[in-house]
Parts: C-alpha cells; structure tokens; sequence
C-alpha cells in the first residue's frame, strides 16, 4: 500500500466505495486521516460500514472544516454535469481530487509510466509491466488497469510504476509528472460525459501538462486527433516527444512496418528490432501497443535486444482478441473487450472470413463507420439492444442472422463456418457495444463467450 499522511489528524471525505476509493480510505487510515465514507449504492455502504468504515449522510451532512473530498473516477467531479455531493463540497471549499492526484502528491522516487487513449491501454500497461520485468526491472502495473494505485506496493528508487489512466482519472489529476506520458489513440468515446470530442481530447492531453522538460512524450500517429496532439506538443519549447506508429514509418520515433519493429532513434535505423509476427501481439493496432512498450522500456534504460526479446513473450489479455481455441479448422476469437466501433473495425480488419457476433447496449456511434471491413465479415450474428439498427445498417450487404443470446450465436456461427469451408475462417466476438443490456461487465461476456466455444471445441473433432 501507498500510505497517504498529506491528511494527517484532518477530516477527508471518500465518495465511492469501489476498488479505487476503497483503496483510498486504506491509504488516508493508515496516514492518519479521519476519515468519513459515502456510496449512492447502498449495497456498497453497508458492506463498507461492516468492514469498520465510518458512513456519513453526504448529502445532509455538514461540510465545514473537510479537508478533502476523494472521488472515484466514476463519479463526475468537472465538466458538464458534477455530482451533486461534488457541487456541495465545493460550496465549501472544500478540494476534489482522485485517487492518483493523491498519488502523484507523494512524488515517490521510483519512475511512473502514464499510459491514456481511447484504446490499448490495458494492452499496453500489461505489455510494458512485462517488458521491464523481463528486462530484470522492478515494475507493477495498476490505475484503471487491476489494481488501485494506491494499493500498489512502495518501490523504491530502482521500481517503476505503469499506470493505465482513463481520461475521468486524469480529470480528477493535476499534479502528475510522469517520466514516461503516452497517448496512443483518440476516437469518440465518452462523449456523454465530456460534452464532445474537443473536450475529451483536452481531457487526454492533460496528462502531459505536469512533464518536466526532461520527461518523454510519446504519442500514437495513427489518427488525425492523436497526431494533432503531436504536432502541438512539437511545437512547445523544450518538450520531449516521440512519435510511434503502427502502421508506417515516422521519424525519430518508433515504429512496425508488417510486422516489423524499428527504432528510427537508434544508430542502425534501418534494421528491425522485432518481427512481431513471431509473438501474440495480432494486427497493426497490437503493433502499435508494441511501439509504445518499446519506446517506454528503452526510454527507462533497458536494452533494445531484451525488450524485443520480451514483446515475442507477452502472453496477452483475456478478452482481447484472445485466441480462445479451435474445432473443425475455425478459430474462435474473444474480443469482448471491443466496447466501441475503433476497437471493433481493428478486429474485423485482423481476419478475412469472419464469422462476426456482434451487438449489445449500443454507444454514440453507428455500425456505418465500420462499413469498409464489412467485405471481411461471411455472416454477422447479432445479439442484444443493438440488433435492429446494426441490421438496418448491414442491410443487403452483409448475409445476418437475429440471434437469440451469445450461446446460440456461438454454436449457429461455428456450424455455418464449418459448412462454408473457407479457409481461415474465425468466429470472432467483437460487438462494438456495451455489455451490460445482456451481462454484468464485458468480462462476464467474454467468458460466457468462452464457455459456448469451449462446449464447441470439446465436443468437436480436432
Ligand atoms: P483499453 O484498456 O484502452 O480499453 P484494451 O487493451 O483493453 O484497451 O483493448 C480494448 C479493445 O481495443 C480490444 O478490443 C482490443 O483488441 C482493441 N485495441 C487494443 N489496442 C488497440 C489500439 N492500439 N488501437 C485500437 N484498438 C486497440
């Protein structure tokens, strides 16, 4: 744990009791906080009351003389719309800030890795932890990814944290210094909560606004939004930064051509490091996930050989694009963690021959910007809220079928690929959408995902 005595003997106030403010109150008790506790979900306050945590009316109680008020990151504390408790306490003064803005305060000595985009920072949290542990560094990953920050353990000088941030902990975060920034992508997510797409960019961008001069930018090149974030952190004296790519080349960066890792810094420019095409690490925008890795690792001192040695290791993440197994020559493919349409259309751009279960809670944007893969896809099985207007927009074009529930999608995908015969040919989970009309989270999803595949290839014949 990360004890937190900024606090000493004053009163703080932690609204949410989820994996991250109960990691807070840990932290600010054992600092010697007094500390006060809230959750709308009562189901969440009686459990935390039972573990000893004081419980406090937050919307009857006096705010006077409260230090703090703690949030999680679920919780709207800026923007358009703040939580009411949020609005009161501010009425008195009282400051808001997030779990890793308390973090950040204790400016420890080990070096902090920051990694934000709107996709690929679990991916590359993991792979990063990875690499630099396989490098002989002392490395733990945390933040939106596992384990609360301040449930991670002190380090120490030689250690090196690996934070995945959302852009609602940013937020929530204004001292953060981070020897290592990295924005990988931008694409519409979360809009209903940061009003529109310039303020979820400005949102993201924060995280390189405490970087000292001599602390490393590194951003992903591959959308229009992400590279704008480059050129004007370029053009800003003094600033580090450093382009990565997964897709093709860039100068003073690092990047994959097919496959292929290079390190535009390096003295042999021109030799690949890495062929990625030997490890897990499936399509360009896995690649890009690389890029990034190999920039933090060599940017924290780690040898190039090593850490791409490492990158062909990493085992990847469940629920992503996760090869899950075989039966009858197809695959079957668990990328239940694709929420949105970006994630998706990286899935369907990584098969020919896919045999698609798609759909779900829908979010702000349509199935029409995925139309130029859709030649990808031999029938798409449709499931959940989303199916009567994912099946307006596949039309005539694309061969679909209303399923009735994943299951049956699995097994009436699985029976279609083994009669077509074509070569190659994947069922793929990627459904564009949010889980919870159907499951409790995506992981509950990709494991009822896995558990239909499973019965499939158990009972199949290879
Ligand atoms: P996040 O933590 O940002 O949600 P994940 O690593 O969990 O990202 O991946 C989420 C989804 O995005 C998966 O479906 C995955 O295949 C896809 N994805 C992973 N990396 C990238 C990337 N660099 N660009 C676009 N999509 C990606």
């Amino acid at each position: 744990m990360i004890e937190i005595s900024e606090f000493k003997g004053k009163k703080v106030a932690v609204l949410g009791l989820g994996r991250s403010g109960l990691s807070a109150v840990r932290a600010l008790a054992a600092g010697g906080a007094e500390l006060c506790a809230w959750d709308d979900n009562a189901g969440r306050r009686d459990a935390a009351e039972a573990d000893g945590i004081p419980i406090a009316d937050f919307y009857a109680m006096d705010w006077t003389g409260i230090a703090a008020l703690v949030v999680s990151p679920g919780i709207p504390a800026t923007g358009l719309d703040p939580h009411q408790i949020v609005r009161q306490a501010r009425a008195f003064q009282c400051e808001v800030l997030g779990d890793v803005e308390l973090f950040a305060r204790r400016d420890l000595a080990s070096k902090v890795v920051a990694i934000t985009g709107t996709n690929g920072k679990s991916t590359t949290t993991a792979l990063a932890g990875h690499v630099l542990r396989a490098c002989g560094r002392r490395a733990v990953e945390g933040g939106n990814l596992g384990t609360a920050v301040l449930d991670l353990p002190e380090l120490g000088e030689d250690g090196s944290y690996v934070l995945e941030l959302s852009s609602f902990q940013i937020e929530q975060t204004k001292s953060l210094a981070a020897d290592v920034a990295v924005l990988l992508n931008l694409s519409p997510d979360h809009l209903d909560r940061h009003g529109d797409m310039a303020g979820y960019v400005a949102a993201k961008k924060r995280l390189f606004a405490g970087q000292t001069p001599e602390q490393l930018a590194v951003v992903g090149v591959d959308d229009g939004d992400s590279r704008a974030v480059f050129d004007e952190l370029v053009a800003q004296d003094g600033r580090r930064v450093m382009a990565v790519s997964g897709n093709g080349p860039v100068d003073d960066g690092v990047f994959v051509v097919g496959g292929f890792l290079y390190d535009a810094t390096a003295p042999d420019a021109g030799v690949a490091v890495a062929d990625l095409n030997r490890g897990r690490l499936v399509g360009p925008h896995n690649w890009q996930n690389a890029a990034a890795a190999f920039a933090i690792a060599t940017e924290l001192g780690c040898d190039p050989e090593p850490v791409a040695e490492a990158l062909m290791t990493f085992p990847g993440l469940p629920h992503r694009l996760e090869l899950v197994g075989e039966a009858d020559g197809v695959r079957f493919f668990n990328d239940s963690k694709a929420t949105n349409m970006d994630a998706a259309g990286r899935a369907l751009g990584s098969f020919s021959n896919i045999y698609w279960i798609a759909g779900g809670r829908p979010k702000d944007q349509g199935l029409e910007t995925l139309a130029p893969l859709f030649g990808n896809v031999r029938h798409a099985y449709l499931i959940g809220e989303a199916t009567e207007s994912f099946a307006a927009t596949l039309g005539g074009g694309v061969p679909f079928s209303r399923s009735t529930g994943l299951a049956a999608a699995v097994a009436d995908a699985h029976a279609r690929a083994v009669s077509d015969g074509e070569e190659g040919a994947v069922v793929l989970l990627s459904p564009a959408c949010a889980s919870f009309d159907q499951f409790t989270d995506f992981q509950a999803r990709g494991d009822a995902f896995r558990m239909a595949a499973s019965d499939i290839i158990g009972g199949g014949q290879s």
